[in-house]
């Protein structure tokens, strides 16, 4: 009998996964974006409710194999992926990004949440937020004499002292320098996401001299195998024989 997949997506390192994947396999998506209608392999949309959902799902669909190739900060999904995987007794795998290094020169700093990132903000006169959505929640907080700006994958409308972008990766490098001189950036706060399409922003903060505030990658699950890439996990899939 076919052996079955299920990789859990929602970047596009897991995208590329899924495009080699075959019809017995399942490729799952959140919901966020966009859904692609072009893959061989089949494809679900939506949470399953927890990791016992999770579990459940694994049972009834005699899955075998549960691969986890969501986002660095997606650590929901990814404690429940291993937590399901152990409940249903299958091996979990997972596709973990090496995180960006910082290089000489470099003036990085640590934040671990909100209140944090806000405090270490404090200084500086107009930030560049690239964390997706949550500062949406706190446009009426940002203090006198500061003025953001905020990119998320949608356009919304922001305010009189805030400036929302909606783009979706990959950023060239021009495209950035020209954000950061149009807005006269000060301070970039960001993601350690450790993704290709989104990076050119560290190097016009290094060119800039301009410090980076990284909100911390939150803990994650440890799990049977992991792979720093797509092609070191679809070469395991392909030794044991389900590509
Ligand atoms: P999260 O907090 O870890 O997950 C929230 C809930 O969303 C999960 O408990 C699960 O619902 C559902 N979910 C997440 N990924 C799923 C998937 N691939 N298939 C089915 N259900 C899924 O995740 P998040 O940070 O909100 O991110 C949501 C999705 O966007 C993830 O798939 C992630 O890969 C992608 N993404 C996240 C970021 C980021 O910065 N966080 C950036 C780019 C892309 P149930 O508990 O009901 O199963």
């Amino acid at each position: 009998m076919n052996r079955r997949v299920l990789l859990l997506g929602g970047v596009a390192e897991a995208l590329r996964i899924a495009r080699q994947l075959g019809p017995q396999h399942v490729y799952s998506l959140a919901g966020i974006g966009r859904v692609p209608d072009d893959l061989a392999c089949q494809v679900r949309v939506g949470g399953f409710g927890g990791a016992e959902g999770l579990a459940e799902y694994l049972h009834s669909e005699g899955i075998d194999l549960l691969i986890d190739a969501t986002h660095p900060y997606a650590a929901q999904i990814s404690a429940n992926a291993a937590r399901a995987a152990t409940l249903a007794g299958i091996p979990c795998w997972a596709l973990r990004r090496p995180a960006w290094e910082a290089q000489p020169g470099d003036d990085w700093h640590d934040v671990h949440d909100w209140a944090g990132l806000i405090e270490a903000v404090r200084p500086f006169r107009r930030p560049l937020f690239t964390l997706g959505r949550e500062p949406l929640q706190h446009l009426d907080e940002i203090p006198p004499g500061q003025f953001w700006t905020l990119r998320a994958l949608d356009a919304c409308p922001g305010n009189e002292r805030c400036e929302v972008i909606g783009a979706r990766g990959p950023f060239l490098l021009e495209d950035e320098r020209a954000l950061f001189e149009r807005r006269q950036i000060d301070v970039l706060i960001s993601k350690n996401s450790g993704s290709g399409a989104t990076e050119p922003k560290l190097q016009v903060a290094r060119e800039r001299g301009i410090p980076v505030l990284i909100l911390a990658r939150p803990p994650l699950p440890d799990v049977d195998r992991q792979f720093p890439d797509p092609a070191s996990l679809l070469a395991a899939l392909s030794a044991e024989h389900l590509l």
